[in-house]
């Protein structure tokens, strides 16, 4: 089964853009000066142990300038690099609900009053969303493409208390209901390899996320950044790292327990370069990328082949 007229086994939320589009479209991740409740010191000022206190914030141009100029400057370049001709905001740094309502308007306004900029997605903690901001966010719907992207990882609470996330999965399931309420497309994003999970723990996050009815979901691979708790861990040998091959085989599990409608928004996340200890093969996401393609196909499988098999 191929998605979105391509030649792949999976539903990339790329290919599914332009179909919807029929052109390229580009995400512009902006760093709109939030914070997050769980590095301040309201819920805790450790953060996350993968966290590298820049919020998850991955754009090499400087985030110091207004959000008419990063997305300036992020169209600029995606349209030179990737002939990109329609663009979303993505509201990636820290958590982008955490200010009051009124804020929130007034910096949701400023990415789409862009005349380039179709929709936008806002990366959030699920305890950073109320009703009267989730009213506010469904206020866009009308006119604007828009998502909300929930850190989650796990749905399991071992791995919630392990990596501090300061937050339940049901905290993530009732966040998500709400959202869901107002048709808000949903990304969940998940961490694999974390200590402690078995594959099959990893598989039962795809499964549940896949009955929850999410619309997306961001896979990434449990990597080692500098200046994150996970470094002294890391080197007292207490984070047992995935091999490359072992990986790749389960992303591919993950994928098969997913629902094909589910859009995948990226199969193996990556920290910026210079800020990542390990694992060194990460930094070949390419390489990677087409070891998935590779094993689908020889595994004749694609993503949801596997969704009704327990
Ligand atoms: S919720 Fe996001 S910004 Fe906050 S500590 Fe965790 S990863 Fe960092």
């Amino acid at each position: 089964m191929f998605f979105n007229n391509k030649d792949k086994r999976y539903n990339r939320f790329s290919d599914y853009l332009r179909n919807l589009y029929g052109v390229k479209v580009y995400k512009v991740t902006l760093d709109a000066g939030f914070t997050c409740p769980n590095r301040d010191g309201t819920i805790s000022n450790e953060g996350c142990i993968f966290c590298d206190g820049g919020g998850s914030f991955s754009q090499l141009y400087p985030n110091n300038i207004s959000i008419k100029e990063q997305l300036d400057l992020g169209i600029a370049l995606s349209k030179e690099k990737y002939k990109a001709q329609k663009f979303l905001a993505y509201f990636q740094a820290y958590s982008n609900t955490y200010k009051p309502v009124k804020e929130l308007e007034n910096i949701y306004n400023q990415a789409l009053s862009h005349e380039d900029v179709i929709g936008m997605s806002i990366g959030t903690r699920p305890d950073c969303v109320d009703s009267e901001k989730l009213d506010l966010i469904a206020s866009y719907t009308k006119n604007h493409y828009v998502w909300l992207e929930y850190g989650l990882q796990s749905i399991h609470e071992k791995s919630l208390k392990f990596i501090n996330r300061g937050h339940s999965f049901e905290t993530f399931v009732n966040a998500l209901k709400e959202t869901q309420k107002r048709n808000i497309n949903v990304c969940a994003h998940v961490i694999l390899g974390l200590p402690n999970e078995t594959k099959q723990d990893m598989l039962e996050t795809a499964k549940v996320l896949g009955d929850l009815g999410v619309n997306g979901v961001k896979i990434h691979l449990l990597c080692v950044l500098n200046n994150t708790r996970l470094v002294k861990l890391y080197y007292q040998g207490k984070i047992p790292m995935m091999e490359e091959d072992e990986y790749v085989e389960t992303a591919c599990d993950f994928l098969e327990m997913l629902p094909p409608d589910v859009t995948i928004h990226r199969l193996a996340g990556n920290g910026l370069k210079p800020n990542m200890l390990a694992p060194a093969w990460l930094s070949k996401k390419f390489v990677v990328l087409n070891k998935i393609d590779k094993l689908l196909e020889i595994r004749n499988s694609f993503q949801g082949a596997k969704r009704n098999i327990s």
